[in-house]
């Protein structure tokens, strides 16, 4: 590895900026969602076309530095970014470009969702996206995409028309299903392994602008109740349903009743995305159970839904993650995991149940890398709190819940909510047909392990 201890690193032919340690804003731009990540890359290049991208790893791979790729910094593992190497920027790729008539935008590598929901709004059209606006397009859309239209719209990868890639050897290609297909394949649930995305083009869909959504709060003691009636409900849903049940800390704030307010509660999220005139009849199940603490549900701004958990999600917790696919949640389950989840050791932690079914489960299992299409729920357990002095508290109470429902889980686990659980975890989620399929791509597209700060998969061979 070069040694730039004395020499300020530069990249040449570089359009965008270059910052390293001490200079002003480094500190800013390599801070990542997660608070427990501080990592101190040697130099944090951010680019602003995808011939930057090509220099930057042109340059790295010449210095022999490792590399990281930073969207919007918001995975859990905090692969964003390295000690000790190059941090490819894509904060410099923010455009978005709507076609409404052909429903088309083409996005930047480095977007992040409250800046497409925002632009694709604005024609009163929307892809499946991630739930918390601050989030990357980049990582949550090569890791598939869940959000609240995927039963609707499938998954943010299933709605992936073509990709602009910067390869591991500076080559600026194109990925469509007629153009490097076995690359556009692996795109669609393969993480940052294949290549940088510089440009998604994604196929929108009418949505809004005004959805019904919102959240019914009930106390913790009903929070098997509430799970059960959601589960029932859920099976026959039609597709324009989405949301889950969220156990979660009432927060201090004004639409939360006094009495309710810092104690453990369950929420379900609702987020129908049909016609209006409808929204009532057909959530009738979900919005006569009760009585909720408080009802906050209505028609509302799909950029309002899209930032609803905004505020929960803070920026700079310490966060340890896990999750897990079901393919039923049985009463049994139910139990097991309510009084583990109404008592939280931090009143930021979270578990929240996603369900399947509808377009994501329409897809053909082989269409994609992204598999496990027929789980009828993903639970996502995230613990965050301030103090890195309650770290093992939270961690080892959310691991105690994941362990606790491990006999119901079909094995799989969906990547984007997890941290680093060690290389087994990632190649389990795949299979074993999908793996040997993603190294043989791997081993075309980046035989070195260029891409390698990730979650992995190393080329074949
Ligand atoms: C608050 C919060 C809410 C979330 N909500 C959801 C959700 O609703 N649905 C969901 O599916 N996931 C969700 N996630 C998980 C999220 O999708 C993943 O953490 C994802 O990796 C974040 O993408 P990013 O670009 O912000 O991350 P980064 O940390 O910047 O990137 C993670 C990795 O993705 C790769 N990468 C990112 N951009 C590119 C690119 N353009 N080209 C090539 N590789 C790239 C790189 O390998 C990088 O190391 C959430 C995460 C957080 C923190």
């Amino acid at each position: 590895m070069t040694d730039l201890t004395d020499v300020r690193p530069t990249i040449p032919d570089f359009s965008g900026q270059q910052l390293a340690p001490g200079d002003d804003g480094y500190d800013r731009s390599r801070s990542v969602f997660n608070g427990m990540i501080d990592r101190s890359p040697s130099l944090i290049a951010t680019c602003r076309s995808a011939k930057d991208v090509a220099a930057a790893i042109a340059w790295a791979r010449a210095s022999d530095l490792p590399i990281s790729v930073y969207g919007g910094g918001h995975s859990v593992q905090g692969s964003a970014v390295l000690d000790g190497g190059l941090c490819v920027d894509l904060r410099g790729l923010r455009d978005v470009v709507v076609d409404p008539e052909a429903a088309t935008a083409q996005v930047g590598g480095g977007c992040t969702w409250g800046e497409l929901d925002a632009a694709t709004q604005e024609h009163g059209l929307a892809v499946t996206g991630g739930r918390v606006s601050t989030t990357g397009v980049g990582g949550l859309a090569l890791g598939s995409g869940s959000g609240w239209l995927e039963r609707r719209l499938g998954f943010t990868c299933d709605n992936l028309i073509e990709a602009q890639v910067v390869t591991a050897d500076g080559q600026i290609v194109t990925a469509s299903e007629t153009e490097h297909p076995d690359l556009f394949w692996a795109l669609r649930g393969g993480g940052g392994n294949f290549g940088v995305v510089t440009r998604f083009t994604l196929r929108l869909h009418p949505v809004g602008p005004i959805v019904f959504g919102g959240m019914l709060m009930y106390p913790a003691p009903m929070g098997a109740d509430v799970l059960r009636n959601f589960r029932d409900f859920i099976a026959d849903a039609p597709d324009e349903v989405g949301g889950g049940v969220a156990f979660i800390t009432a927060p201090p704030i004004e639409m939360v009743p006094e009495p309710a307010r810092g104690k453990p509660a369950v929420g379900v999220i609702v987020a129908w995305t049909g016609p209006l005139e409808q929204a009532e009849a057909v959530l009738a199940p979900l919005l006569t159970f009760g009585p909720p603490v408080f009802a906050h549900v209505g028609p509302m701004p799909y950029v309002a839904l899209q930032r609803m958990l905004d505020d929960a999600n803070p920026h700079g917790m310490q966060n340890y993650w896990t999750a897990d696919f079901f393919d039923e949640l049985p009463d049994e389950a139910v139990e097991t995991l309510v009084p583990l989840a109404t008592a939280p050791v931090s009143p930021l932690s979270q578990v929240i149940i996603v369900p399947g079914g509808g377009a994501i489960a329409r897809v053909p299992e082989d269409a994609t890398a992204f598999g496990e299409r027929q789980a009828r729920f993903n639970i996502h357990y995230l613990s965050m709190w301030p103090d890195p002095a309650d770290s093992e508290a939270n961690i080892a109470h959310t691991r105690a819940l994941a362990a606790a429902l491990k006999p119901w889980t079909t094995g799989a686990v969906y990547l984007n909510f997890i941290g680093d659980e060690g290389q087994d975890r990632i190649e389990s989620s795949f299979g074993e047909t999908k793996l040997a399929r993603l190294r043989e791509i791997k081993a075309t597209w980046d035989p070195d392990n260029v891409f390698r700060h990730n979650q992995n998969i190393p080329p074949a061979g």
